[in-house]
């Protein structure tokens, strides 16, 4: 899945009371938005040393394309991420940042960025209304023309993924102020509550939004969250290939201003559920338009997470001060948190358990890495296509003192920009807590990565199609 921010503008608030039935696609200012977006985009450009920067990452990208990549059974299949599925449906530039509705009163504070008050933007992440803290409820409905109760399920298991490791509730209504599902061929949601008053606010999940991951990510916004690469530190992080983006779409790239943004003390994560994929708005898809600077380079095909991470769950926790619900604390191992649901245990991150976050996952196999390169698959069959991830955790140890390198080899058959339908995640740092490096392309070459203890932790995972990647590994000093 992918996102993208889309922005509907809606009927002006100075006219009286908003018809917030109507406002996607209804109501729309598109022309003063286009023009508003086109004096943005006058605004980003690089300085000449990143682009002497991106040229070299460019070259050294096109040597990581296999001419002829040979997937298992030949499979060439991919689903699409949510900046492409709104490409498609058409919806792409009534949106910002991808997938992002904006209100009047926003987009308002988006042409501010012009003046020299720029912090009044930072409102956009704050639109003055709440959905609360601590145990915030938000409402939700179905629109009457979302007659496709097939996808309920999966739209309810994403809500319940959010509900298992956060405060957030949601509950059905069917009066009051609320979050409406509608019917749309795109993905997209407004970025926190928009009004306080009777009536609805929309989140557009059409057919091809869903996957647990993609809901999740438009439930973000929807809580008030923009996209990673917007934040204000992104620059330290990632190159922006502006030449590799058609003008109408370079506005997607905007930074959220410094002053008064928070960033709740949640670093930079390139597999986060909130970040864009390399190639979303590339004008030549052979390409990235965005590259991970020099010193991140083995995250260049990891960007965009399946699902939430460890540190998205911190981040809404967070926004909605959601520890509070815990009177005493108690400790967590390897960067474990409180469990806000459950005060006694801990929430672990990715590749540990237990209740104090010191086990690794049941199932888990340990394999040994020596001096000799060695080689092993991990194999999913194909099996019935479920809404929940089937994984398997495999534990590389190498002898103390020494360190695991790994190069993947992804072999098939299904995947997608966000790695939703299949892959592996690679955790090779000492800290448990970011993200690991998330492995699905068959078609580039992976990078060769090492580990910073004698662990190396690889979570393998399918919805259900056949996933076979082929892991080389030794230990190294
Ligand atoms: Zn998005």
């Amino acid at each position: 899945m992918h996102c993208t921010v889309l922005i509907a503008l809606v009927a002006s608030v100075l006219a009286g009371p908003i018809d917030f039935e109507s406002d996607f696609k209804h109501n729309v200012d598109l022309g003063r938005l286009q023009k508003d977006l086109a004096s943005l985009e006058e605004r980003l450009t690089n300085t000449p040393e990143v682009e002497a920067e991106i040229s070299l990452l460019k070259e050294a990208y096109g040597k990581t394309v296999i001419e002829s990549p040979t997937p298992i059974n030949g499979s060439t299949c991919k689903d699409e991420d949510i900046n492409e599925i709104n490409e498609k449906a058409g919806e792409e530039k009534d949106l910002f940042e991808g997938d992002v509705l904006l209100t009047t009163e926003q987009l308002s504070l988006i042409e501010n960025i012009h003046s020299s008050n720029r912090s009044r933007r930072q409102a956009l992440s704050d639109a003055g209304y709440s959905w609360g803290t601590v145990n915030p409820v938000i409402p939700y409905s179905y629109s009457a023309g979302y007659v496709a109760r097939d996808r309920r399920p999966t739209i309810e298991a994403a809500m319940k993924f959010w509900e298992k490791y956060t405060c957030v509730r949601f509950k059905p209504a069917t009066s009051g102020y609320r979050v409406e599902i509608r019917e749309s061929a795109g993905c997209s949601s407004y970025v926190g509550k928009i009004n306080d008053r009777k009536g609805t606010q929309g989140l557009n999940l059409g057919q091809n939004c869903m996957s647990i991951g993609t809901i999740c990510h438009e439930l973000s916004h929807t809580f008030g969250f923009f996209h990673v690469q917007s934040r204000f530190d992104r620059d330290r992080y990632v190159d922006i290939d502006f030449n590799n983006i058609l003008s109408g779409d370079k506005h997607n790239f905007d930074l959220e201003p410094a002053e008064k943004t928070t960033l709740r003390d949640i670093p930079y994560e390139f597999g986060s559920n909130m970040h864009y994929y390399h190639k979303d708005f590339a004008r030549d898809e052979s390409k990235p338009a965005i590259y991970a600077k020099p010193a991140y380079k083995v995250y260049q095909e990891g960007m965009m997470g399946r699902l939430p991470t460890f540190y998205d769950i911190l981040g809404v926790n967070k926004h909605f001060n959601c520890a509070a619900n815990c009177k005493t604390s108690i400790s967590c191992s390897n960067g474990g948190i409180q469990d806000v649901n459950n005060c006694r245990k801990c929430l672990c991150p990715l590749g540990w358990a237990g209740d104090k976050c010191t086990q690794r996952p049941t199932g888990t196999k340990t394999i040994a890495a020596t001096a000799t390169m060695q080689t092993m698959r991990s194999n999913f069959d194909k099996s019935t296509k479920g809404i929940e991830y089937k994984t398997q955790y495999y534990l590389f140890q190498a002898p103390a003192g020494m360190k695991v390198q790994m190069t993947p080899k992804v072999l098939g058959t299904r995947w997608s920009n966000s790695c939703d339908p299949m892959g592996i995640e690679i955790k090779f740092l000492r800290d448990a807590r970011p993200s690991g490096l998330q492995v699905c392309d068959w078609r580039v070459q992976q990078p060769t990565i090492t580990s910073e203890t004698n662990e190396m932790l690889v979570q393998a995972y399918t919805l259900g199609d056949q996933s076979v990647v082929e892991m080389q590994y030794k230990a190294v000093n």
